[in-house]
């Protein structure tokens, strides 16, 4: 799988906002990371508040069949390609996951919402 770079990661999650105090700076334990299974952990540095975000996207991609269709069906916020490559996804809360994407087309990364909150 690829190895995502912590500090982008930590700048990504930067776009969206803690589920509790609504805070944007996040980082990421490096413990971790290190175990090297993909599952990481993310703290918000307004609050401490812990979640999880998963970085194994091929694994995730093999259980969740639907997931490609949906991907293709993402317009870049940028320049209106349609369909987008999956990095990471954060679950902020119970109902609110995010995945973070980029653009084939332009390389833009940005975040995207979460269309399968009842599959979590
Ligand atoms: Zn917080
Ligand atoms: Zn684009």
């Amino acid at each position: 799988m690829v190895q995502l770079n912590v500090k982008e990661v930590e700048a990504r999650l930067g776009e969206v906002k803690c589920a509790i105090c609504k805070d944007n700076r996040f980082g990421i334990d490096s413990r971790t990371v290190a175990k090297g299974d993909g599952e990481w952990k993310a703290i918000c540095l307004g609050c401490f508040y812990i979640f999880p975000v998963h970085t194994d996207m091929e694994f995730y991609l093999q259980t969740q069949p639907d997931i490609p269709y949906h991907l293709k069906e993402i317009a870049c916020q940028s320049c209106r390609h349609r369909g987008v490559t999956l990095d990471f996804r954060a679950v902020l809360s119970v109902r609110e996951s995010v995945y973070f994407v980029t653009c084939p087309s332009c390389h833009h990364k940005f975040p995207e919402q979460s269309f399968l909150e009842s599959f979590e």
